[in-house]
């Protein structure tokens, strides 16, 4: 079956590398905190779309063994390649040449360290504890599930299990994940956990620290749309100093709030929030890792990023442009719902990196998204005109992958106006 959101084969030589379409990814995660070091064996099953290439699957991890469908193969065979977005936005590539429509599995040992990709963090070694994070981010390829595991781009949906092992730890740890399926062995040193099918590799959140540095709280709230209340899971890492209970009353009066005004949940039976000591947050589906001063924004994210999620990585500026338009927040440079005019006379911006195989979301889409937002807004005659077509944008596609190109066909067919020339001005950068 054809992918409608997978990047075109990019040539490569004589061949070219072609987009995957992965089904089940497992992994093993074996921590040791004597040593300080990591390993990691994961397997990835996987079917070529419809052309004959070699497969891209990225992983920003030192290879130590690979095997494709049970033979050894070089770890040559699967280096990074620039398919022409840059050498940042490089992805490994399978040096082998399969038919389109075929099935493999390709299976990858390696050392798990601080992945090669800009901003991503070591694995935390404390005396007898181990601090771990997934620290996704949109800003920079690579930034995915890819850091840790290998993993196909943001349009593809893979199930994903995972098998994590402790040792050389004097004190159990606990492990938050955005899943339902966690096993625990007593005693905090081993998990077993599988998320859910329609993720894709920028959905999973996973925490792991010392029991005793992590506070948990637990509790229920009741959203428009659901016959069950939703779990709601309140964490702070120590170094957070967040007053956990006050958190927890504003995230279940924005879980209430966003579920009134845009329908329906998409996510699970549980929302997850992990309150930490950076300043920066990050949103997962149904979760978030979030200072406490970005956790309204992140929130919303549930909804407007990882409820309707991007199909491609260049349409995450979308995400930032609504939820920086939409919440309040120390950084934000406009008041929330701005609704300014924005004449065709101001310097264009590029919003949308063109090139299909980019992995990454402009830092503009916080400041120029939400003008963009708010001079669409002007046009169509209120914050509240855009915030309805935004609603009804939202519970058409809630659990789905939207587009650039979707959302501007939306605008224009719920308002009448041509959005055309913004759109193309303030997104795609054209003179
Ligand atoms: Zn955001």
């Amino acid at each position: 079956m054809p992918h409608a959101f997978a990047p075109p084969p990019a040539p490569l030589g004589a061949s070219r590398a072609v987009a995957p379409r992965v089904s089940e990814i497992r992994a093993q995660l074996h921590f040791d905190a004597e040593a300080a070091e990591a390993r990691a064996v994961a397997t990835v099953e996987f079917a070529t779309g419809d052309f004959d290439g070699k497969p891209a699957l990225d992983l920003r991890q030192e290879l130590l063994w690979v095997r494709l469908d049970s033979k050894n193969i070089s770890t040559d065979a699967f280096a990074p390649l620039d398919l022409g977005a840059g050498w940042e936005s490089r992805t490994r590539v399978l040096d082998v040449d399969l038919p389109a429509g075929s099935h493999h599995r390709l299976e990858v040992g390696y050392e798990l360290g601080t992945p090669d990709a800009e901003g991503a963090k070591p694995i935390g070694w404390t005396k007898g504890g181990v601090d771990f994070d997934f620290w996704m981010s949109d800003l920079h390829p690579g930034r995915y599930l890819e850091m840790w595991v290998p993993a196909p781009l943001v349009h593809d949906r893979f199930a994903l299990h995972l098998d994590i092992t402790l040792d050389g730890v004097d004190r159990p740890h606990k492990l938050l994940a955005n899943t339902a399926a966690v096993d625990a062995t007593p005693g905090g040193r081993h998990w077993s956990l599988v998320y859910p099918a329609h993720y894709t590799a920028l959905s999973p959140m996973l925490i792991m620290a010392p029991a005793e540095r992590l506070e948990t709280r637990r509790s229920a709230v009741r959203v428009a749309g659901r016959s069950r209340s939703l779990g709601l899971v309140v964490a702070q890492l120590d170094d957070a100093g967040a007053d956990l209970a006050a958190c927890e009353a504003d995230l279940r009066a924005w879980l209430s709030y966003l579920a009134s005004r845009y329908e329906p949940w998409a996510h699970g039976d549980t929302f997850w929030a992990v309150l930490w000591g950076s300043t920066r947050g990050m949103e997962y589906d149904g979760a978030t890792t979030s200072s406490v001063s970005a956790l309204e924004h992140e929130v919303f994210h549930s909804w407007f990023g990882r409820g309707v999620k991007p199909a491609r990585a260049s349409d995450g500026w979308i995400d930032e442009a609504l939820a920086a338009w939409s919440t309040s927040s120390r950084r934000s440079e406009h008041p929330r719902f701005l609704t300014e005019e924005l004449g065709l006379d101001q310097p264009p911006v590029e919003l949308y990196p063109p090139h299909p195989w980019s992995r990454h979301t402009p830092a503009a889409a916080y400041s120029d998204g939400p003008r963009l937002i708010g001079g669409i807004a002007h046009l169509m005659g209120g914050a509240d005109r855009m915030r309805a077509a935004l609603a009804d944008w939202y519970r058409a596609n809630a659990g789905k992958m939207v587009t650039t190109d979707g959302l501007a066909a939306h605008l224009k067919a719920w308002s009448g106006l041509d959005i055309g020339p913004w759109w193309a001005r303030y997104v795609h950068g054209r003179d």
